[in-house]
Formats: structure tokens, sequence, C-alpha cells
């Protein structure tokens, strides 16, 4: 467990932003604003997940 105010993953003190998926603590490089997670959730997330394509029924 750490205290807020620094980037979990790189270990840099910053303001920081949580991940709205795991609540990680990350720094700017590490945070995905569009997505709103982290990086590691941001990769974890498939780009492909998408329903709704019936082309192959
Ligand atoms: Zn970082
Ligand atoms: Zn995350």
């Amino acid at each position: 467990m750490s205290d807020a105010g620094g980037c979990e993953l790189c270990g840099r003190p910053t303001p920081g932003r949580d991940c709205a998926r795991c609540g990680t603590t990350v720094c700017r490089m590490h945070f995905d604003s569009q997505l709103r997670l982290c990086i590691e959730c941001a990769q974890k997330r498939t780009p492909d997940d998408r329903r709704g394509d019936t082309s192959h029924l």
C-alpha cells in the first residue's frame, strides 16, 4: 500500500490521476485520458470489444 502522491507505475511524484477501473494512481504519462484508465487497464481492454456486429451469425 502506498500513500497518494506518486505514480504507482514509474514512482514519480505526481498529482496523479486515478484509474476508473482499478483505482491506481498514475502520472499523466501512464494515464489514458480518453479511456480514463491507467495504461495497464487500457492495454487489457481489447479494441474489438464491440458487440452487435451481426455479420457473423
Ligand atoms: Zn508514471
Ligand atoms: Zn487501471
